[in-house]
């Protein structure tokens, strides 16, 4: 059992309303939105290392883009546009070491990426 804040809502030790849900990952709203629909789509498996994820399930990976863009067109941002975003490692700034992508959007998102 890993002690990471994703796996705990995952068990449902966190209460997280969940948009969306199937057998392999969900879909919450971040905590701390840095844009007018930020979500966030989180697999059930820890995964720390993105490279070890790609080994382990690339079709994983497919579906959670996949999802990702249907929660997109869920929350109406699918024509305005959107940016998903996965951080890796220290030098992302990333917080919460299981993998997880960000949905953003709902703004004029700025041109550059960092
Ligand atoms: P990252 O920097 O990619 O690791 O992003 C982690 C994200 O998880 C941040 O945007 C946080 O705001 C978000 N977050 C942390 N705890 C929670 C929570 N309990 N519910 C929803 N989002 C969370
Ligand atoms: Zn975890």
């Amino acid at each position: 059992m890993e002690d990471c804040i994703f796996c705990k809502i995952a068990r449902d030790e966190i209460p997280s309303p969940r948009l969306y849900q199937d057998d392999k990952c969900f879909v919450i709203r971040d905590i701390n939105p840095v844009a007018p629909s930020h979500l966030l789509v989180i697999p059930y498996l820890h995964i720390a290392d993105l490279a070890r994820a790609a080994w382990v399930s690339e079709p994983l990976l497919g579906h959670l883009f996949a999802v990702a863009a249907q929660s997109a067109w869920r929350e109406g941002i699918a024509d305005s546009g959107y940016r998903l975003v996965v951080n890796q490692g220290p030098d992302s700034g990333r917080a919460v070491t299981h993998l997880h992508v960000h949905v953003l959007g709902g703004r004029r998102l700025l041109d550059q990426l960092g």
